[in-house]
Parts: structure tokens; C-alpha cells; sequence
């Protein structure tokens, strides 16, 4: 049994993750450690890679790498893996469902310098297709044991769909949808439900999930199977339904000292983004948020790495912890390395934004750096401070530059420089 994050800070006790953290958002260690008591902060730990998530911490994101039926290319999913990790997501998902999934799992985890989490129901179905022709043919033993395997294999959080149960399923029945469901987990886990006619067996055997997670400290991550499909449906009944399971199934966790994030939309429009991140805290008793975009139009795909850092940015700023990245090919395909790193940027340009709204000190202070920076028209200080130093670097040298120290823009007519010389004045840093 592993030393449990939670059960340590609550007796008081300031672990060399939490130390970690403090340093890192330039907090107080008694602070950090007391919110893991809570509830309130979860610590993700792989390699030497310590990640906290939660209240009054910077906003993290995740990065979903992994194979499909159409595409399944272990190579492709490693190189985006470095993708991520060179743009600075903080964890990786690894969804694969076709090829050697354990194999792929386990070089993810090797090759990985941040955390990994999984979806072990995805395991689960697979095999029972390939197995025995059918998703709704999974064994309940099955579900637990991947569950385990994946843990013992290194994986740091699972997202489990606990609060999709057959109460659920009967809102989702007696109040229609009109974009049904497009959680994957949920739909294995629906589909398994009504054709056997039983409970979810992670709803029903919670327990049994638990005892696992406390063997390995495993952060479980409770998923939102019932997250609506577009903003037709958006903060629906079932959706708050499954809500509700899942706040009563934390306080279960919580008891026996296991960390609990809570996954949420999905698609939201702009204006219900708050009411979602105060219902989950609510709720969840503060436990942290974790968003899938979440994206705030249906319109524009193609452009989802966009809808969704709009959607991203505001849910942090009113309290999400943590985006699960878009990426362009969101709705259309599987992305490719551009389009991971166009994720990655996107969701971290949208957690950056809603940290200044949030008011950490760390990120604003880099935005008061570059303004100086610009105004200096430093060229290369500004550079070290873009989110993208790359596309700072090409597009800063797009065209010829006669004077180096402005830029092709206003060229000689720099209202800046025209300005300092006028105004005969210092810039103040
Ligand atoms: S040239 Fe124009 S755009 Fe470029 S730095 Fe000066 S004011 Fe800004």
C-alpha cells in the first residue's frame, strides 16, 4: 500500500509532492496541504514530475494522444507525446483503442515525463469485441482488473464513468436529447447497461474501485459519460443527474482518502460556462474541475482548438482546474502532430487568460513583463516570453525588416518609438 497524498496532508503532514507544488505556484506548503486534505487540491506524481490541481493553483492541461481503428501508428502517437510535452501540456491521456493496447500503454508511460491517465473501459470493450464479438458482451471482473492492471503499470489518474447508473439512464430516457450522448466510456457503458439490464458496475461496486485506487494512491477521475453533444442540450437534466451521483460517490472517496477530480462539458455556451464550474463546486464539495474544452459554438470546426480556449479560458477564470485540450480536428479526424501542437497552445493560451481572471500572481506578472519588453521593442526578451517562440520567430522575419528595431507593421512610423521620442520619457520597469 502506498503512502496515500491525502491521508498524509490530513494528519497534518507536509510531503515532499506538496513541498513540490508550494515552490512551484509560490505558495504556502501549510496551504497546499491543507487543501489536499480537503479534497480541494489532488497531486498527480510521475518520474520527478509533480503536478498539483486545484483550488488557488494555476490552471493545467491535459493533452489525449492515442490509437484508433483508422489510424494506429504507435510512432505517430509517441511523436505527439513529445508534441505535447515540448508546448508544456502538464499530463497526457493515452485513448488508444485499436493496436496493442497495453503495449501502448506502457511505452507511453515509459516515454512519458508527465503524468499519464487512462480509460481503462476503453480496454475493457475492445477485447470483449475482439473477444467475443460484442462491447455489451464485457465482463463486470474484467472492468476491475484492467482498472488495476493500468494502475500497476504506472498510469498516475483513470477516468471512470461512475455516475452514468440506470437512475440516469431513465432521466436520459423521459427527457430526450437531441445530440445524444458523445462520451465514449458512456456510450460502452450505456449500451452494456440496458442489453444486460444491469447497475454500472463502477456505480454499483464504488467500493471495490477504491480499495484499488488507495493500493495505488491512483487519482480517479470521475467522468462525465453524460455530457451533452452540443449546446442544444447543454446543462441538461441528465447531465445534472449524473452531477449528483458523482458528488455523493466523492464524499465516499474522500473518506477513504482517495483524490477525486470531476470531469464536466463538453459543449456549453458562453453564458451557462460559470453556472457549471459553481454547480460542480457546489456539488463536489471543491473538489477540482475538470473541463473538456469546454466548447462555447458547434459551428466552427476545423476551428474547435479555438471555440474551445474561449470556453477553456472562462471556466478557468470562474474556477475550472484543469482543460482537457481540442484540437482543430475536433469532430473531423483523428489530429496529427500540428494540430496537437495548435491544441496544446490553444489550451494553454486559455488557461494562461483565465489565471490572470483568477488573479495568480505568477501569470500575470509575465504578461507586465512582456508589456515592458514590447514597449522596449526587445525583440529577443520578448520571444523568451511567447507561449510559441517558434511562430514569434517566423513571423517576426515573415517579411524583409529594414529597421530591426520595429517591425514591418507601422515600419518607420512605430507609434511607440514616435511616442518615446516626443514624450522624452523612461520607461518604467
Ligand atoms: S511598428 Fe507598429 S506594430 Fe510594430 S512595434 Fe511599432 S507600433 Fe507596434
Amino acid at each position: 500500500m502506498k503512502n496515500l497524498e491525502k491521508e498524509l496532508a490530513k494528519k497534518g503532514f507536509i510531503s515532499e509532492a506538496v513541498k513540490k507544488i508550494a515552490l512551484f505556484e509560490g505558495l504556502e506548503e501549510e496551504e497546499i496541504a491543507k487543501k489536499v486534505g480537503e479534497g480541494k487540491i489532488i497531486i498527480l506524481k510521475h518520474k520527478n514530475k509533480i503536478v498539483g490541481i486545484g483550488e488557488g493553483l494555476r490552471t493545467k492541461i491535459n493533452v489525449n494522444i492515442g490509437t484508433s481503428p483508422e489510424v494506429c501508428n504507435i510512432n505517430l502517437e509517441i511523436k505527439k507525446l513529445e508534441v505535447a510535452e515540448r508546448y508544456g501540456t502538464d499530463t497526457v491521456m493515452d485513448l488508444s483503442i485499436d493496436g496493442d493496447i497495453d503495449k501502448i500503454r506502457r511505452e507511453i508511460i515509459k516515454r512519458s515525463n508527465v503524468p499519464v491517465g487512462t480509460v481503462p473501459i476503453y480496454q475493457v470493450g475492445i477485447e470483449a469485441m475482439r473477444e467475443k464479438g460484442g462491447i455489451i458482451k464485457m465482463e463486470e471482473d474484467k472492468i476491475f482488473e484492467t482498472i488495476e492492471k493500468h494502475a500497476k503499470d504506472g498510469v498516475s489518474f483513470i477516468t471512470v464513468h461512475c455516475g452514468v447508473n440506470l437512475k440516469a439512464i431513465d432521466r436520459l430516457r423521459k427527457n430526450p436529447r437531441k445530440s445524444l450522448v458523445v462520451s465514449r466510456g458512456g456510450a460502452f457503458l450505456i449500451s452494456w447497461m440496458i442489453t444486460n439490464e444491469k447497475e454500472n458496475p463502477l456505480y454499483k461496486n464504488f467500493d471495490r474501485l477504491v480499495e484499488i485506487a488507495k493500493k495505488y494512491d491512483l487519482v480517479l477521475s470521475l467522468g462525465d459519460g453524460l455530457r451533452p453533444g452540443g449546446l442544444i442540450d447543454s446543462t441538461d437534466i441528465s447531465q445534472i443527474e449524473e452531477l449528483l451521483t458523482l458528488g455523493e460517490l466523492t464524499k465516499y472517496a474522500w473518506e477513504n482518502n482517495v483524490q477525486i477530480i470531476i470531469e464536466g462539458p463538453g459543449h456549453i455556451p458562453i453564458n451557462e460556462i460559470e453556472a457549471n464550474v459553481l454547480l460542480e463546486k457546489k456539488i463536489c464539495n471543491g473538489a477540482p474541475f475538470y473541463v473538456l474544452g469546454p466548447i462555447v459554438s458547434d459551428i466552427a470546426p476545423g476551428y474547435d482548438h479555438i471555440t474551445s480556449a474561449i470556453g477553456g479560458a472562462i471556466a478557468a477564470w470562474k474556477g475550472a482546474d484543469f482543460l482537457c485540450y481540442v484540437t482543430p480536428s475536433e469532430h473531423l479526424s483523428l489530429p496529427g502532430i500540428e494540430e496537437v501542437k495548435e491544441g496544446v497552445i490553444s489550451a494553454k493560451i486559455a488557461a494562461h487568460v483565465g489565471d490572470i481572471g483568477k488573479g495568480i500572481k505568477k501569470e500575470i506578472e509575465r504578461d507586465y513583463l512582456m508589456d515592458i519588453f514590447r514597449t522596449k521593442r526587445d525583440w529577443e526578451k520578448e520571444k523568451e516570453i511567447a507561449i510559441d517562440k517558434e511562430k514569434f520567430e517566423k513571423l517576426r522575419n515573415k517579411f524583409p525588416l529594414k529597421n530591426k528595431d520595429v517591425c514591418t507593421m507601422c515600419g518607420e512610423y512605430c507609434a511607440i518609438k514616435m511616442v518615446e521620442k516626443y514624450l522624452r520619457t523612461k520607461i518604467i520597469c
